[in-house]
């Protein structure tokens, strides 16, 4: 009989940790606490994009955060009493904010991206995942030469350190490029290597494709716990009884710290809130994905639609819309594109990133359980290092040689 692997969470970390298990002979169940998709990666940017190496970690970033603290509404926000609450998380993230800290992090960052982007093209061709998957890169757009100008170091940085140049456009060349841009602009940077899909559409066609090779998917089936036989899980306890399991897999996104005490660790992890707007395309949409880098505003145009999404706000786990989140997204969009919305607004959507204060995930075992994978905290790129980490993950539980180095990932950088 083939182990059974229950994978915990429903989101694009477990669809791919169950997509690989499954392929590697295990028997899967995923529980999911609400609807299967439905958490951070129902309608985020949809970016497959290995030119985000650099974590939010970076010299000058804790200025730049502290400035969050007295602003109205930043893009970048941060509550007071959430940092006063999180105070660890926080000295955490300014103590990493430091040249050598940022290298380290963007090489194993880097690491998932670019085994995630090549994975990304294998599972599409092999499982014929209509996702309105796209490659052509996306484009960095500047409206002032002050900024243009001073992104030329990181460019430079990401070309020399990570091999991972981007093509430089003047204010001609991107008005040419991109005609939905409004004119004025002072140029752009377009990374050829990045990709987009329909996050939503991935998740339904990961459901069918998980169907199909046998996994099981439950929702409303929140995890609550492990039964436990010596150092080893026996069943993911639910309100509804227990799921027996020979493995676990734990990919509860922002929900992860939840479980801690289950996990025998404190795995430090920050829900990062952000918003997105989904709108049909506008008559003049944008031919390329757009990061409005000034603004930090993201711009997708899919085959099926069109999506303005972005900002991140520390404020703990609040689940309510706050409207004046979802403007910075619309007046953004106005001072750059000459048709920057559609009507109806199909979708209004916020969700919680899993934010931890190094910028990489734990893909780790629990100190608890020696079954029992963590796989959790991929911040701002879950989707983009998704396909690499589960594919970790079941290298791990099948023992076969990991395709890559999984040793950034551990929890023992956290001192545990
Ligand atoms: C506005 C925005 C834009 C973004 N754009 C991009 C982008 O362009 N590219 C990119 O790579 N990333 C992007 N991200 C980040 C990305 O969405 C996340 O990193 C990713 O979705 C995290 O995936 P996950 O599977 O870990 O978490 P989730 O998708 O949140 O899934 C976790 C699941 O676990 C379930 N769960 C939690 N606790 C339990 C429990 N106890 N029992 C059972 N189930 C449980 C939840 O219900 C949820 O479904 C963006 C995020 C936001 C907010």
């Amino acid at each position: 009989m083939s182990k059974r692997v229950v994978v915990v969470g429903g989101g694009v970390v477990g669809a791919c940790s169950a997509y690989y298990l499954a392929r590697a002979g295990f028997a899967v169940t995923v529980l999911d606490r609400g609807r299967f998709g439905a958490g951070c990666s129902h309608a985020n940017c949809g970016y497959v994009c290995p030119s985000h190496v650099l974590p939010l970690a970076t010299p000058g970033a804790v200025r730049s955060t502290l400035k969050t603290l007295l602003a109205r509404n930043s893009p970048l926000k941060v509550r007071p009493r959430t940092v006063l609450a999180n105070l660890g998380w926080f000295r955490g993230f300014a103590r990493r904010c430091n040249a050598r800290d940022m290298m380290a992090a963007g090489r194993a960052i880097q690491t998932l991206l670019n085994s995630s982007r090549l994975l990304f093209d294998e599972l599409i061709a092999a499982e014929r995942v209509e996702c309105e998957w796209e490659a052509k890169g996306l484009l960095f757009v500047f409206l002032t030469p002050k900024h243009f100008e001073h992104y030329a170091h990181t460019d430079e940085l990401l070309a020399r350190e990570f091999a991972m140049p981007a093509r430089r456009l003047d204010s001609a060349e991107l008005a040419a490029l991109e005609p939905a841009l409004n004119p004025g602009m002072a140029g752009g940077y377009l990374y050829e290597s990045d990709a987009h899909l329909r996050p939503d559409r991935l998740m339904a066609e990961l459901r069918r494709v998980l169907t199909g090779l046998g996994v099981e998917v439950r929702e409303n089936a929140e995890a609550t716990g492990f039964a436990r036989a010596g150092v080893r899980a026996t069943a993911v306890r639910t309100p509804a009884g227990d799921v027996p399991a020979d493995h676990v897999v734990v990919a509860t996104g922002a929900w992860t710290p939840l479980l801690n005490k289950e996990l025998g660790c404190r795995v430090p992890i920050q829900p990062g809130k952000g918003y997105s707007m989904t709108m049909p395309r506008p008559k003049l949409c944008p031919t390329y994905p757009l990061i409005f880098e000034e603004h930090r505003v993201a711009v997708t145009p899919f085959a099926s639609g069109y999506r303005l999404g972005s900002t991140m706000e520390f404020a703990g786990y609040d689940d309510s819309m706050n409207r004046s989140r979802l403007s910075i997204l619309t007046d953004a969009a106005k001072i750059y594109l000459r048709e920057p919305l559609a009507g109806p607004v199909q979708e209004e959507w916020w969700g919680w990133r899993p934010m931890t204060f190094d910028g990489l995930p734990v893909i780790d075992r629990s100190p608890a359980a020696e079954n029992v994978v963590i796989a959790a905290g991929h911040n701002m790129l879950g989707l983009s290092m998704a396909t690499a980490t589960g594919k970790l993950v079941a290298e791990m539980l099948g023992g076969s040689k990991p395709h890559i180095d999984p040793s950034p990932y551990s929890l023992a950088r956290f001192g545990r």
